[in-house]
């Protein structure tokens, strides 16, 4: 008797082939979704990046209307070919900000801090922070979108 039951509710119940059409259905939908959010939220929107010690901008550079100096008594700019270089002199040290305008990238070249970490990431879209720590200097992705909230640490 109870194995009958058993049997009879495997039978009638969940995984009919129509089921199964509407789950896959909706997993690649999903995945879709989850593809286009990803990606404009990746790479396309990054148009430049700010630079900013201790919270102040001192700097902004963006691919479409070029470096925009906010502290000339701490940063200095050198244009060299398809790099730009940004000398930011903080009160803790300095370090080197190298835009490359044809790989559309931006990362920290020099800096005279402990350890250096911070020569480690590189910005090549709108998801990624540098921060230096010892310095107090960040390096933010400016998007066409609304900006990312820098952590203040
Ligand atoms: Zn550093």
């Amino acid at each position: 008797m109870s194995l009958k039951k058993v049997k009879e509710a495997k039978s009638g119940g969940w995984f009919r082939p129509l089921d199964l059409i509407i789950y896959a259905a909706i997993a690649v939908v999903a995945a879709a979704i989850f593809c286009a959010f990803f990606f404009a939220g990746g790479g396309g929107g990054f148009d430049g990046v700010r630079v900013s010690v201790d919270g102040q901008t001192v700097y902004e550079y963006t691919f479409s209307a070029g470096g925009s100096n906010l502290s000339p008594q701490t940063v200095e700019e050198e244009e060299s070919g398809a790099l730009v270089l940004i000398k930011v002199q903080t009160p803790w040290g300095y370090n080197v900000v190298c835009v490359d305008r044809e790989k559309r990238s931006v990362k920290i070249t020099e800096a005279d801090c402990k350890g250096g970490d911070c020569k480690l990431p590189e910005i090549s879209g709108g998801g990624t922070v540098i921060y230096c720590s010892p310095h107090r200097l960040t390096v933010t992705p400016i998007t066409s979108s609304a900006s990312p909230e820098v952590p203040i640490g």
